[in-house]
């Protein structure tokens, strides 16, 4: 077993990972440690890519960093990670500073594990091969590479060529290969878009329960909502380089920010009104609104906190079925259209009249015009 505890050899929970069974582990030297980012800046070519952005990740929390592209979640990553060099800031795991105005720790020298988007894997190396290539002590790659294997589910393809295995199970062993060298923390560049839609799942599922069971401080990169909604404890927006909102994916959908903001997350109806008191007149309705404003605004109103009855007032456009529920669009007669969730059993069909009512815990207001309301 490797002098620093190994990877298997305290156990906690028994988790079911593939078809294997495996223990969680959390031996000393994997004892999560928290990550943080003050005031970092990175200029390419003079282009200012992330501006002071500040972000703190508790020890064992999984945070994703959510935004469009281009907005810089790459950059971020690879800056904690060491691997751009930011002109301004600081980064710290744990007590330790890995880069500071005087300080840059090496990659390879800060103990923390990163998978790619593409699993990036050597063709020509065995998986076995591939998960030790980052050890540097003889006496523990063997157990080491055994153990990550086994975590991930994939103790019997160690002597198999990346090539030979499907696309879920390349970045398994990519998992692995960043776990081998028992890093501080984990992070993945979108792990996940590579794979078809079905494949995604499962293997989203899979890593989730292996991250929650190892309790390691996880941070990774994604530009889908749902993702970062479903994997994240808290989910940290990226906006045009600058961080928009750091929240649990809750604090996100139901308190945003700013308009924008609302918009990215989540579908949004977002309802015009000359003036936005607690108890609101719209089209829809009275709404309760959360943050009343005096003047012209927008009320963020989700999907589910409406409802569609037979009655007057709108025109059913198209219905989309998912099986656990169901989206109606709906054209009112002001000539808005709001999108409905309904319950997958009630039946609407296209030009049905209906009547559209507020059922939500209250929306949020803001308002028109102001030059910082977008971002
Ligand atoms: P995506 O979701 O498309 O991957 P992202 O949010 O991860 O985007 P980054 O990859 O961090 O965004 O890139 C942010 C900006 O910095 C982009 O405009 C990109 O072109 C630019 N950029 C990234 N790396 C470099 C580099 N090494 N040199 C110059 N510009 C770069």
């Amino acid at each position: 077993m490797s002098q620093h505890g190994g990877l298997q050899d305290k156990a906690a929970t028994p988790i079911l990972l593939g078809m294997v069974n495996i223990r969680s582990v959390a031996p000393q030297d994997l004892a999560p440690a928290g990550l943080a980012v003050d005031d970092l800046s990175v200029d390419f070519d003079g282009r200012s890519v992330l501006q002071n952005v500040s972000l703190e990740v508790a020890p064992g929390e999984i945070v994703a960093l959510l935004g469009p592209s281009g907005c810089g979640k790459t950059t971020l990553l690879r800056s904690m990670a060491g691997l751009e060099r930011p002109f301004h800031g600081a980064i710290t795991l744990g007590d330790r500073t890995l880069h500071g105005p005087k300080t840059f720790v090496a990659p390879e020298r800060r103990r923390i594990g990163m998978v790619f988007q593409d699993s990036s894997l050597f063709p020509h190396l065995t998986v076995g091969q591939n998960v030790a290539y980052g050890l540097h002590h003889k006496d523990e790659k063997e157990a080491r590479t055994r153990e990550a294997l086994a975590l991930v589910g994939l103790s019997d393809l160690a002597d198999r060529l990346p090539g030979t295995l499907s696309g879920g199970q390349q970045q398994r062993v990519a998992v692995a290969r960043a776990l081998a060298p028992e890093p501080r923390v984990l992070l993945l560049d979108e792990p996940f878009s590579s794979l078809d839609t079905t494949l995604r799942h499962s293997v989203r599922n899979e890593i989730h329960r292996l991250l929650v069971s190892l309790g390691i401080t996880t941070v990774f990169v994604t530009h889908d909502q749902e993702e970062a909604f479903i994997l994240g404890d808290r989910v940290a927006v990226l906006h045009e380089g600058k961080i928009a909102q750091v929240g649990t994916p809750a604090e996100l959908y139901r308190q945003p920010v700013n308009r924008w903001l609302a918009t990215f997350v989540g579908e949004a109806n977002l309802l015009s009104v000359d003036e936005a008191p607690d108890d609101c007149t719209t089209e829809v309705g009275p709404v309760t609104v959360t943050t009343p404003i005096a003047g012209p605004a927008e009320l963020v109103v989700r999907p589910e906190d409406l409802k569609i009855s037979s009655g007057t007032g709108g025109t059913v456009e198209f219905v989309e079925y998912y099986g656990h529920d169901a989206m109606v669009q709906v054209l009112l007669t002001s000539g808005t259209s709001v999108r409905v969730r309904t319950h997958a059993e009630e039946t609407f069909t296209r030009s049905d009249q209906v009547a559209v009512s507020y059922c939500g815990p209250g929306a949020i207001a803001f308002p028109v015009g102001l030059p910082n309301n977008d971002c």
